[in-house]
This record gives structure tokens, C-alpha cells and sequence, in this order.
């Protein structure tokens, strides 16, 4: 049995998606063929507004509908001291503990020799200014990975000539892993029980 053309393409447009395979994609598009039209159409306009209206703050990179964002113009925060993450999802795990009441850098990635990422693709340039505009504390809460601790190991012998206090979260995190997976307990003990770099 053929499918129709529109739901083919639908198809092919959801397997796009990171994690969907030929199965997972046939099997969401006939769930959106069952959708009430009503519901369909808020998917398409929330899809349409994320690209609009969703994009980086000027100052920490995170994502954000406006600029400055929500964490950078909150005066509630504290100023001094920046978590320095990987990606903006890093964002929200850090946040999901609730004790953390710093400030953010995004810094787009991490240093990978093997993909080509160098200290030039990341957001390196915007962190050090902030720095030396009187901040006391600069976490790096990249992923406990080759990747995020080649970043942190390069970030530290940059930052400390500033002389700031550069930390470095406690690696009770699965070694190898990605803080977007990780519970807020660990989350948690990993900001707690950081250590003087
Ligand atoms: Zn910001």
C-alpha cells in the first residue's frame, strides 16, 4: 500500500528529527493525521514561533524571547558569579536544583579536536569581558566529559590570570555524560561540592 504524497513528505520531514527512525516517524505522522485539526494547527504555530521569536540573549547566549534574557536583566540574581555551561539546555538542568542564583555563560559547545571545534567556534571572547567587569566567581559546569574537561582545563588557565575564582563542578556526575540527563539530586551535589581549580 502507497501512502499519500502529503503524508510521505510528512513523514520524511519528521525523520529529520534527532532520535526518530523511519518507524517513529511513519508512526507520529499518523498520529497527526488522527489529530483534530485544531490541535494540529497550535503544532504548526508553536513550531512557526520558536523560529520567529526564540533567540540568543547578547550577553550570556542562552536562548531567550528577549534580550537581554530572563537571567541577565533579573537584578534578583547575583552578577559575580557565572556558570559557565555547554549548551542552553545545561541551563535548565542547573536551574531544575533552585540553588543556584548566579548568572549564565553559554559558551555553544565544547573544544573537540576531532569535530574541528576550537577555542574560536565558542563563546569564549564575550565570557572574558564579563569577567573582568568585577565578577568574583566563574563555575565551569561543563559536561563531565573528554570534551567538557578539555574545555574546562582551557577556560581556567585563561580565566585565573583575571583574577577571579574559577571552580569546577564536583565529578560525581557519571563520567562521560551529559548534564542535560542528569537529576537535580546530582545536579545538585555536583554545584555543592565544587572545588577551587
Ligand atoms: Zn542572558
Amino acid at each position: 500500500m502507497s501512502l499519500p504524497d502529503s503524508l510521505v513528505r510528512l513523514v520524511e520531514e519528521l525523520q529529520r528529527l534527532p532520535g526518530i527512525g523511519p518507524k517513529g516517524a511513519q508512526r507520529l505522522a499518523f498520529h497527526i493525521l488522527r489529530t483534530p485539526r485544531e490541535e494540529a494547527d497550535r503544532l504548526v504555530a508553536a513550531v512557526r514561533e520558536v523560529k520567529e521569536r526564540v533567540t540568543y540573549c547578547s550577553v550570556c547566549n542562552n536562548i531567550t524571547d528577549v534580550d537581554p534574557c530572563a537571567y541577565c536583566s533579573n537584578a534578583g540574581r547575583d552578577h559575580r558569579v557565572i556558570c559557565v555551561v555547554e549548551e542552553p539546555q545545561n541551563v535548565t538542568a542547573v536551574e531544575k536544583t533552585r540553588d543556584f542564583k548566579g548568572v549564565y555563560h553559554v559558551l555553544m559547545g565544547a573544544l573537540s579536536p576531532l569535530q574541528g571545534v576550537g577555542p574560536d567556534d565558542l563563546k569564549i571572547k564575550g565570557l572574558l569581558s564579563r569577567v573582568t567587569n568585577g565578577v568574583g566567581e566563574v563555575i565551569l559546569a561543563t559536561n563531565p566529559n573528554v570534551e567538557g574537561e578539555a574545555t574546562a582545563i582551557y577556560l581556567a588557565r585563561l580565566l585565573k590570570p583575571l583574577g577571579v575564582r574559577v571552580t569546577r563542578i564536583a565529578m560525581g556526575l557519571p563520567v562521560g555524560g551529559d548534564l542535560e540527563y542528569v537529576d537535580e539530586i546530582t545536579m545538585h551535589k555536583a554545584l555543592e561540592g565544587r572545588r577551587e581549580v
